[in-house]
């Protein structure tokens, strides 16, 4: 065999690609890089040891037969690590503040007392009240119990987890959980805190948005306490800290952050951190603080899919009691699309309509609720693609479904073509039929009411019409 590795690699990709979602593909299939091949030893990197483990976990079949397929059945794999470490040699403990260089900030070694001594300040106590526990700011209803999982958030869950079960003890410190607005970076991270809190109850645990924490230091700077607040912060051993893109050109805040950072990171306490984008990506930071970023691992959130979002919907309904056919949730499901923030909010305006208009949430009333929901933001499939994506999959010719053909594979995909135009655009049942050959609109509904006889009878049927459905709707994200 005198293949090189690369081509090897690359024809495995090949079969990978066709065997994980696109999305797995992408976040554990593209990092690998091939690295060599002695005879049937194929050695590949990976960027962690998360990563190995990962694969290990969830791969190792599909990679096992893969390696098989191309270089024989005495095929072995094997994994390169790279082990992250600060970029440049400089000595990553080295703290380096020079605009308020205090007496603690040269020696970092200092022991800390446990407890908030009277001379230290406390910067969440509001002034007269007493208090000397740590309050953790937490919201108790961001919890794992409530955050659905998906494909689109499983790595930064479950490295959330494993940090909850173990904080400071793993390898992923700090963990950066970045993301778009709205897809669940404050909840997972709150999560995170509340889990410790439930499994540790002698570890402090703070969440502070980074806009608080920069508020906080500037009040400290006005009030010659900058000595307390570094404390306070030293004592904590589990620090979050929400939204760090806001520490952007922020250089002194950056400073007492990289101070602190180091300083907890050193012993052994647990940094997560939350960015509306991924660490390398962030302007205005400090290198160096990107470095540290980089230490442990960075894992996004992405837009949930729809089953996720039918999920979510769901555990939301449930957590406040709320019942509502299935049929509209999947609405919802289809056409809120943009984040789970605004997936809420529709559900939300759809009963807070219901009960002012004192009606029954129907899909009559979801429709004009969603239309006016996502105005702008949701793009609407045609039903031209609609009879594409239909056709493609039971593979028959397109223009078929406009003639007047009676054979069983066309008809089932004229009517599906019709009920998904119903259901996921707003084309009224008569412009539906001109569509299909001028069928007119009794003929639509005949067809909407055919295929949901189908899909309630026939798992298989209802399988493929979700795989369609999804298909349509990753075409409009
Ligand atoms: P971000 O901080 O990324 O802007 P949030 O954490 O504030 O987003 O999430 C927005 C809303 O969506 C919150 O109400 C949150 O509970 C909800 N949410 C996000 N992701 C999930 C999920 N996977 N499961 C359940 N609820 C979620
Ligand atoms: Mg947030």
């Amino acid at each position: 065999m005198n293949q090189s590795f690369e081509t090897v690699w690359d024809n495995c990709l090949k079969i990978i690609k066709d065997n994980v979602s696109l999305q797995s593909f992408k976040t554990w299939f593209e990092p690998i890089k091939p690295v060599k091949l002695n005879s049937n030893v194929l050695t590949i990197e990976v960027p962690s040891q998360f990563f190995y483990e990962w694969l290990e976990e969830h791969y190792v079949t599909l990679l096992r037969k893969t390696i098989k397929r191309e270089l024989g059945n005495d095929a072995r794999l094997e994994y390169s690590i790279v082990i992250e470490n600060s970029s440049g040699g400089s000595n990553p403990y080295t703290i380096n503040i020079p605009t308020f260089n205090t007496g603690t900030a040269k020696n970092p070694e200092v022991s800390l007392p446990i407890n908030v001594g009277s001379s230290i300040k406390n910067p969440f106590i509001i002034p007269g009240l007493k208090k000397v526990n740590i309050d953790s700011q937490l919201n108790p209803n961001y919890n794992f119990d409530s955050f659905v999982e998906g494909d689109c958030n499983r790595l930064a869950r479950s490295a959330g987890f494993a940090v909850a079960s173990k904080p400071g003890g793993t390898a992923f410190n700090p963990l950066v959980i970045y993301g778009g607005v709205g897809l669940g970076k404050t909840h997972l991270a709150q999560a995170i805190g509340n889990q410790i809190k439930l499994n540790f109850n002698n570890k402090t645990v703070l969440y502070v948005s980074s806009e608080k924490f920069a508020n906080q230091f500037i009040d400290a700077l006005k009030s010659n306490a900058i000595n307390d607040f570094i404390h306070f912060y030293q004592l904590i051993d589990i620090l979050i800290i929400d939204d760090i893109q806001f520490f952007a050109n922020k250089i002194k805040t950056q400073d007492i952050f990289f101070h602190i950072f180091n300083h907890l990171h050193q012993s052994g306490k647990q940094l997560v951190l939350t960015s509306d984008r991924a660490p390398k990506d962030l302007e205005g930071m400090e290198e160096r603080l990107i470095s540290r970023f980089k230490w442990g691992l960075s894992a996004d959130l992405q837009l949930p899919d729809f089953e996720t979002r039918v999920a979510i919907l769901e555990k939301k309904m449930y957590a406040d009691g709320i019942e509502l056919p299935r049929e509209i949730i999947e609405f919802v499901a289809y056409n809120i699309n943009t984040n789970v923030r605004e997936l809420e909010g529709a559900l939300i305006s759809l009963l807070a309509q219901s009960s002012l208009n004192k009606k029954e949430v129907d899909l009559d009333l979801a429709k004009k609720i969603i239309k006016n929901f996502v105005k702008g933001i949701s793009r609407e499939v045609s039903i031209d693609f609609i009879q594409k994506t239909v056709c493609e999959h039971f593979n028959v010719q397109a223009d078929k479904l406009k003639e007047k053909t009676r054979k069983r594979a066309i008809v089932q995909a004229r009517q599906l073509s019709m009920y998904l135009a119903k259901n996921m655009t707003k084309n009224s049942l008569k412009l539906i039929g001109k569509h299909f050959g001028g069928r007119d609109h009794s003929t639509v509904i005949h067809s909407c009411q055919a295929i949901q006889n189908l899909i309630d009878t026939d798992e298989e049927f209802k399988d493929s019409v979700h795989e369609i459905q999804k298909k349509i709707q990753l075409s409009l994200s």
